[in-house]
């Protein structure tokens, strides 16, 4: 490839909508098999908010919402804006939080009240010893089902109540999948959420592979994995937990209206967020090479 051809084809992609670092990272782009996709912030908006909140029964709505929005409010996390915003809007001023502590992937943790205050995932709360009771994990199950993500609070040796957060998927997702597809690329869908909400994203989108669970620091392996097996990947991401991924994969795809350190993890950025702008880099790079040989 000729400088210049590539010069052309940087300032392309500068019109399509795609910020390239260099030049040389259309090269690289050329023989990518694989699509990682994130999901929240990447093939949903990531901006969520609550659906509703469940007790066990033993503490009122109002004191679930008003401990899991004080300390979420400390969190820049998606969910936890959510859970803050709500609480706010409906109860007003929140109570302080003392060792406010951020559990990579899992959730946070507090001190409310006197009380030992945990938030995040159902199997967080079970490293716990806080027990879900059977109808708050049909709760968490029927949530699921449906593509939304519930976490679990509790204090005192009691689970007190599940919220059940949801965002939406981008309008654009499906169609940037299909293109993918078209290009023959396999999508594949890389998560920290829970497998069912993820499955159910994917279907919605047309994403048949799903890797769920998947810790912040985990991810990066998963695409070491997929590279070992012969794949050149390219990854989408928007979160500080993609950051290591992006820098592993072959090329690494950031959502503009992501975190900044995902945007410096990566080659190219996705400026207005919108998944059909990685198709157009793939479409771009393989153009412009092509017209050099
Ligand atoms: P994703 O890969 O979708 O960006 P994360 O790795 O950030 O997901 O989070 C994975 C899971 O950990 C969430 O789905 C949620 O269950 C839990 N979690 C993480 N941070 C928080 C938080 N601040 N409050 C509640 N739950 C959280
Ligand atoms: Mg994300």
């Amino acid at each position: 490839a000729t400088p210049t051809a590539l010069m052309v084809g940087t300032g392309r992609g500068a019109q399509l909508g795609i910020l390239i670092k260099g030049p040389e990272v259309l090269e690289s782009t050329r023989r990518v098999d694989t699509v990682v996709l994130d999901k929240t912030g990447t093939v949903t908006t990531g901006t969520m908010s609550l659906h509703n909140v469940v007790t066990d029964g033993s503490t009122d709505e109002n004191t679930v919402l008003r401990y899991a929005g004080a300390l979420e409010d400390a969190s820049e996390h998606p969910i936890a804006r959510a859970v803050a915003r709500a609480a706010r809007d409906r109860l007003g001023t929140l109570p302080e939080v003392e060792q406010f502590a951020n559990i990579e992937g899992l959730g946070v943790q507090g001190v409310i009240d006197g009380h030992a205050v945990v938030i995040g995932r159902p199997t967080l709360l079970r490293d716990w010893s806080l027990h879900l009771p059977a109808a708050l994990r049909e709760v968490v199950d029927a949530a699921e089902a449906k593509g939304r993500t519930a976490v679990g609070i509790g204090w005192e040796c009691e689970a007190r109540g599940v919220l059940v957060v949801a965002d939406s998927v981008k309008p654009t997702s499906r169609e940037a999948v299909s293109q993918f597809r078209r290009l023959g690329l396999t999508p594949i869908m890389l998560t920290g959420d829970n497998e069912s909400a993820a499955r159910a994203i994917a279907a919605q989108v047309g994403i048949d592979e799903v890797i769920a669970e998947v810790l912040p620091q985990d991810k990066l392996d998963v695409v070491k994995r997929l590279q070992a097996e012969g794949k050149v990947v390219a990854m989408v991401g928007d979160g500080v937990n993609d950051a290591a991924a992006l820098t592993q994969a072959d090329l690494g795809l950031a959502m503009g209206t992501g975190t900044d350190v995902a945007i410096e993890a990566s080659d190219l950025t996705l400026v207005r967020g919108d998944l059909r702008a990685a198709a157009d880099a793939i479409r771009l790079s393989r153009r412009t090479l092509s017209t050099i040989k």
